[in-house]
């Protein structure tokens, strides 16, 4: 690009200005100063900030940091404590590899993080761009750290006209041509902060963005149009039940499977989630005891590849069946979408 060293000095400069606050951050002031970032928070906040926002993965950060200051003390945690420290956070197999990823810096690395995008990468769980946010971010290396917001900005930069996602590794090209040995850690940030707070998805401010006498979408008078797309197919939809057995002020849950989705994590009892709904003789017949199961209406979740419609059913006093019998108060470390469930029971949590 033309004027490549121009664009990134603006850019930079506008992030030495306003960089966003966020607790795993070293600002660019102490940056300047020699503050070095520690990799063990800047590769637990990417993970948790993978299709996790920051105002929602920000308490959990600030907990988990708190709990376990070292990547040491983070292998050192129970699993069935980590996945109830997790909960809420949901994309569970996140968690697994969090810990697995933990236990290898822990007892093949005596607790420090490789300090090269390819040593990142072979560490259980993480993948291209947590690598190469850590390298850059932590280490100071020149690694092209894309994700979606990087994308953005690119598609709008450029004006790229290939829709999503084939235009993927053209994206990443066009963002890896404007890394250079300087900064790449502030540069990634300022990216990453350009495409939060600026280069916004519906509405990009382009009146106050730094960028603006490069961005070739500008120029063209709808940036928002970028990046373009190829039509989504819709979400599949799955049905199911979820049961909730109390007995006095405890509740029945369940330890579900340690491989799938939201595995290892403890649930409230299920049918299986299926393509065609649930008439009410199949959702009573799917229970995991017999009881008088009451119906408590249905609740709607959206996980990464299907839709769940969940009808919720309730039963009082059953004592057969393999459960963990859990006080109602402690029903808030559930996965969200048992959370709902819970809910739809009136004054259950
Ligand atoms: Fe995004 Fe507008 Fe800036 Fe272009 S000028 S990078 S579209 S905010």
């Amino acid at each position: 690009m033309k004027n490549r060293d121009a664009l990134r000095s603006a850019l930079l400069a506008w992030y030495d200005r306003q960089a966003r606050a966020l607790a795993w951050r070293v600002s660019p002031a102490d940056r300047r100063a020699g503050v070095r970032a520690d990799p063990y928070r800047v590769w637990l906040s990417e993970v948790m900030l993978q299709q996790t926002t920051v105002p929602h993965a920000t308490p959990y950060f600030l907990s988990f940091t708190q709990r376990w200051p070292t990547v040491s003390d983070l292998a050192a945690v129970d699993d069935g404590d980590l996945m109830a420290a997790w909960a809420g956070l949901g994309y569970y197999a996140r968690a697994r590899n969090l810990l697995a990823c933990a236990r290898a810096v822990a007892g093949l690395h005596d607790g420090v993080f490789p300090d090269t995008e390819e040593g990142l990468r072979a560490l259980p769980g993480v993948g291209a761009y947590t690598a190469a946010a850590v390298a850059a971010i932590a280490f100071d290396r020149p690694a092209n750290v894309v994700d979606g917001n990087v994308e953005r900005v690119m598609s709008r930069l450029f004006a790229v006209e290939t829709p999503l996602p084939d235009a993927k590794p053209e994206l990443k090209a066009l963002a890896g041509g404007l890394v250079t040995d300087d900064r790449p850690g502030d540069w990634a940030q300022a990216l990453m902060d350009l495409g939060a707070t600026v280069c916004k998805p519906k509405g990009p401010l382009c009146d106050r963005c730094p960028v603006s006498a490069w961005c070739a979408a500008f120029k063209g008078g709808a940036p928002e149009t970028y990046p373009r797309k190829t039509r989504k197919a819709d979400r599949p939809r799955r049905h199911g039940v979820a049961y909730i057995l109390t007995r006095g002020d405890a509740v029945a849950l369940v330890r579900r499977p340690p491989k799938g989705l939201l595995g290892g994590m403890l649930g409230l009892p299920t049918s299986a989630w299926r393509a065609s709904p649930y008439d009410d003789a199949e959702a009573v017949a799917a229970a995991p005891v017999a009881a008088s199961w009451r119906d408590l209406g249905a609740v709607e979740h959206v996980f990464t590849h299907f839709s769940l419609t969940l009808r919720v059913f309730a039963a009082e006093g059953a004592n057969a069946g393999d459960f963990v019998w859990t006080p109602r108060e402690g029903l808030g470390a559930l996965p969200s979408v048992f959370l709902k469930a819970a809910r739809a029971a009136e004054r259950l949590i």
